[in-house]
């Protein structure tokens, strides 16, 4: 398999270092990184470098009411989305997938216990209709509006053009698609954001990929302004 040729970026990955993502975000950035030697290496560098100065960090005496005045800061503090529900333990990539494991690497493959066989298929019940040629699996890391997905697109299927309320992960597992942005090929991420619309369209062998979207898409257009009154992506 080649190595992916996109990436996640620096500020998500210094966000995954830091345990700064919800668990969807962090389980998209984590897939890519089983795929990925690079960003595998570049959380690593971040990782020791978080920890170098937590342990310079001298500690301070607090003033009295210090502790007091933080957590009413906090609480009145609005979250970004993509820290909402962020995870304590994040899901991590821990090791190059073995050879039969490279279409769900860990830490994916641990959240679609019961539903592969004994190959390592995905069974085919339980997919659920999206539009014509595409299905999807909801996985049980979407709280606080996330919604994450194992999503299956026939060859040549198109999503209508939309943009984003906050940020889509998609990691391709298996097959391509392509958008206005370039291909995306098994390991890759593409990140979307409310500045960025776009129509992917997938490979003609179909593509099968991870998709975390946090705050929904937004169909855009006159017909797609119209289609959102009645459909739910
Ligand atoms: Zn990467």
């Amino acid at each position: 398999m080649n190595r992916p040729t996109h990436h996640p970026g620096d500020m998500l990955l210094i966000d995954y270092a830091g345990g700064g993502l919800c668990e969807g975000a962090a389980l998209a950035v984590a897939t890519h990184m089983a795929f990925c030697p690079a960003c595998r290496h570049a959380v690593a560098e971040m990782e020791a470098v978080g920890g170098a100065l937590l342990d310079e960090l001298e500690p301070a005496p607090l003033s009295p009411g210090c502790l007091e005045m933080m957590m009413a800061r906090l609480d009145h503090e609005r979250p970004a989305p993509c820290r909402a529900g962020a995870v304590a333990s994040k899901p991590a990539a821990k090791s190059v997938p073995k050879s039969d494991c490279l279409r769900y690497p860990e830490p994916l493959r641990g959240y679609l216990r019961g539903r592969l066989d004994r190959d390592g298929r995905l069974a085919e019940e339980g997919w659920r209709f999206l539009q014509p040629g595409m299905r999807c699996i909801d996985l049980p890391a979407g709280a606080n509006g996330t919604t994450t997905r194992l999503i299956r697109m026939k060859g040549g299927v198109a999503v209508p053009r939309h943009t984003h309320g906050d940020i889509e992960l998609t990691v391709v597992l298996e097959g391509g698609f392509s958008d206005e942005f370039g291909a995306f090929q098994p390991g890759d991420i593409a990140v979307g954001d409310p500045s960025l619309e776009h129509r992917p369209v997938s490979d003609p062998e179909g593509c099968l990929c991870l998709a975390t979207t946090i705050g929904g898409l937004k169909l855009t257009g006159p017909v797609g302004r119209f289609l959102n009154r009645f459909i739910n992506f």
